[in-house]
């Protein structure tokens, strides 16, 4: 006889650990107890030494399957002669000078429950809140730690008999999950009016009526409301767009299945799976070019040939969908630019002027999370936004933090990210914050993180831009608090985040291209060869800089950038004349000319501007990265036959990238009639060739045959693809994303990296 104490951390709580080790004591016929404390979960076992052995081999080996096991520690005790295997309460902390345990993310509605939900002699059929220790809200429902009810928002649910039964039973499913209930006993639908007045009969059918009459719904799910609307409707679609005040940005869709989403878009495999994922992402989909009869209408999506699909996450959005039977638009609950609403009282106030009906109910919603966004890439994922049941979920950091560390990563598209040893832990997506209210959002996010994963940073790592409300947060809070701040220039950032994923430590060519990014010259930069690793990098080669005339104007502009790329290569503005207006163009060249408000650019993202505007695909966007999405759909059109070319000028110990001879060819071809498909793909082939061609240069000046790509240019599937396939072929090891995204949303994790490598080794 022997008795051991096991203590496992990692994601242990909220994800059935406990009544795991429960069954797995009983199945060895082992005595003592198992429960969660403030660093994961504690386990006390007595009985014979070989089922002891293989008690703790199967705990380890085959935990949970929304479990991670990151270390246990076992240690020998006195025998103490236990009666049986008891799940004790939570230890709440007190006296624990350090808490480190992890919080789960959201789970999508897991099979069992599912069946349930549709049993009509299961006492919870139709229950729009069922769950169990496998599926449902987690991070979203969090008020501290330890993972308990009491410290969820279903505190205020005292269970029922029948409630209480399951969860003290060890053979049922439900036992010790923490958010459980049934109509009995816990949350309940409503279906408001605009004015938020009760509307009377059975809600979803209700709601469903008013869905299919060409109504706007407001629903409550697990991070926050999402505006619904038939998606087969255009008439609907088009005035949801009008009340949101949203242009032309392609609205997501969710289908009732995986069944139904194949009718309108081609499937693979990993998008299979990527669309079942316990997170329930957004997930970037061809589209069928002759889709079966309930297809989403051309508005969901104007010109676009993917379509952003999820599936129901949660039962209540389970029940929406088979009660509606068709595909509805389920875009976040807030206008344009504004973060998701996500309390009840405040989203029927901002929603009011959108929605017709609400959906709502009485489970809080305490941490605001937006659907996360991906897509797959030749069978590999390519992450767009983190989000929704991933956060948060840590990334193993290629160093220690030798101090507790946040880092507040950029201005758009911001997450933030703490760090405590080797552990990243990525905020869900947060926003523009250029936004007050998701700037408000920023700073109780950060404050919620801060006390739901017990890190107080000692170090805040910010952007060296300026001007962001990320770095004026990290400056002030730091003074405020004798806190040691560190900057880090934005593509420096980029490709460490890269290096993080990967565990890179060793030093690697980082091609950075995206849209901007503020310079160590003060320059705008954004298509960026930067040679080095973690701690430090070498600015190696950079895209040709030109003028960015009226700087966000240019962004929204495009026609701007052509103008800039056209003078530069000392080509004829003529065309674009024609279309802009000569006064308009005669203004811009003069403010290039005299440099006011015209800093100076190598970006990548704006070069895709440039060839957007003299292919003749579009002047204006109306958000960035509009014009680069456009020119790749089009690159699909067509094959691939040739590139433009470029000239590589050395410059000290730095290579310019040319971008002359790419400008001057496309707009030959542009001269020439050729198709603005052509276009774009012969465009993507060059800078698939200036990729490679860089890379080759530098490995022979430095030797380094690692390359990491990141940027949010590199969303872009073509030329990701292209880039890979030529540096392997080439000899190159060479890394993309795959946990984070390769845009702003994965700044934070790289400026954590670069602090951790940086804090380790200084
Ligand atoms: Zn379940
Ligand atoms: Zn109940
Ligand atoms: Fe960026």
């Amino acid at each position: 006889m022997q008795r051991r104490s096991i203590a496992v951390r990692g994601i242990v709580q909220g994800v059935g650990f406990r009544p795991f080790v429960y069954g797995l004591a009983s199945r060895f016929s082992l005595t003592g107890f198992v429960r969660n404390d403030p660093l994961g979960v504690l386990i006390e076992v007595e009985g014979q030494v070989a089922e002891l052995e293989r008690f703790e081999a199967e705990l380890v080996g085959s935990p949970p399957s929304h479990s991670t096991i990151d270390g246990y520690v076992t240690a020998a005790l006195p025998v103490r002669g236990d009666a049986g295997f008891r799940i004790e309460v939570s230890d709440s902390g007190a006296g624990h000078a350090r808490v480190d345990v992890r919080v789960s993310p959201d789970l999508a509605t897991c099979d069992a429950c599912l069946a349930e939900l549709f049993d009509p002699s299961n006492r919870r059929f139709q229950y729009p809140f069922i769950t169990c220790t496998a599926c449902g809200p987690r991070l979203t429902i969090v008020t501290g730690v330890p993972y308990d009810r009491q410290r969820t928002t279903m505190a205020v649910f005292p269970m029922c008999e029948a409630c209480q039964r399951e969860y003290d039973n060890p053979g049922d499913r439900r036992f010790h999950a923490e958010p459980i209930a049934c109509a009995a006993c816990g949350p309940r639908v409503r279906l408001l009016d605009r004015d938020g007045a009760p509307m009377p009969g059975e809600p979803f059918a209700r709601l469903t009526a008013a869905l299919r009459g060409g109504g706007i719904a407001a629903v409550k799910g697990l991070g926050g409301y999402h505006l619904a609307c038939d998606a087969t409707n255009e008439t609907v679609v088009s005035e949801l767009r009008r009340r949101k005040h949203r242009d032309e940005k392609p609205f997501a869709v969710m289908f009732e299945s995986t069944e139904a989403a194949a009718a309108a878009c081609r499937i693979d495999t990993a998008e299979r799976e990527l669309l079942a994922a316990s997170s329930r992402p957004i997930v970037l989909l061809p589209r069928r070019a002759s889709p079966g009869p309930l297809a989403p209408a051309e508005g969901v999506a104007p010109g676009c040939p993917n379509l952003g699909v999820m599936l129901p996450s949660t039962p209540l959005h389970h029940l929406l969908m088979r009660e509606m039977g068709r595909p509805l638009v389920m875009t976040s609950g807030n206008r344009s630019h504004e973060p998701i609403a996500y309390q009840d009282a405040d989203a029927l106030t901002r929603l009011a002027p959108i929605a017709d009906v609400f959906l709502t109910h009485d489970r809080e919603i305490r941490v605001r999370c937006d659907d996360g966004v991906t897509r797959a890439a030749r069978g590999r994922e390519l992450p767009v936004r983190r989000s929704r049941g991933q956060a948060p979920r840590p990334v193993r950091l290629p160093f220690p933090c030798a101090e507790p560390v946040l880092a507040v990563g950029g201005q758009l598209k911001n997450t933030f990210a703490l760090g405590r040893g080797r552990d990243g832990f990525v905020s869900h997506h947060i926003g523009d914050l250029d936004e007050l209210s998701a700037y408000r959002a920023f700073c109780r996010d950060i404050d919620l993180y801060e006390r739901l994963l017990a890190i107080e940073p000692r170090v805040i790592v910010h952007d060296l831009h300026p001007g962001y409300g990320s770095t004026r947060y990290a400056v002030e809070r730091a003074a405020a608090a004798g806190l040691t701040t560190m900057a880090v220039q934005h593509h420096h950032a980029h490709v460490a985040s890269c290096m993080a994923e990967h565990g890179l430590s060793e030093p690697v060519i980082g091609v950075a291209f995206d849209g901007t990014g503020y310079g160590e010259d003060g320059t705008v930069w954004g298509g960026e060869f930067l040679v080095g690793d973690a701690r430090s990098v070498h600015r190696a080669a950079h895209l040709r800089p030109v003028a960015l005339p009226g700087g966000d104007q240019a962004v929204r502009e495009p026609w701007r950038m052509a103008l800039a790329h056209l003078l530069d290569a000392g080509l004829s503005p003529a065309a674009i004349e024609q279309r802009v207006g000569k006064d308009c163009v005669r203004t811009v060249m003069r403010m290039i000319e005299r440099g006011v408000n015209t800093p100076r650019t190598s970006s990548a993202g704006r070069l895709f501007d440039a060839i957007a505007a003299i292919a003749g695909v579009r002047d204006h966007v109306s958000f960035e990265g509009q014009a680069a999405m456009q020119l790749e759909w089009l690159a699909g059109e067509v094959d691939a036959d040739r590139g433009y070319p470029h000239h590589l000028e050395p410059e000290g110990d730095r290579l310019t990238i040319d971008t002359r001879p790419i400008i001057t060819e496309a707009c030959r071809d542009a001269g020439l009639g050729r198709s603005p498909a052509t276009i774009a793909r012969r465009f993507h082939v060059a800078l698939a060739d200036v990729v490679e061609s860089v890379c080759v240069r530098l490995r022979e000046r430095t030797g380094i045959g690692a390359v990491v790509l990141s940027g949010g240019v590199f969303l872009n599937v073509i030329l990701t693809l292209d880039c890979e396939a030529r540096l392997s072929r080439a000899g190159f090891r060479v890394f993309g994303h795959r946990m984070v995204p390769p845009g702003d949303g994965g700044v934070s994790l790289g400026q954590l990296a670069v602090a951790a490598g940086g804090i380790t080794r200084s």
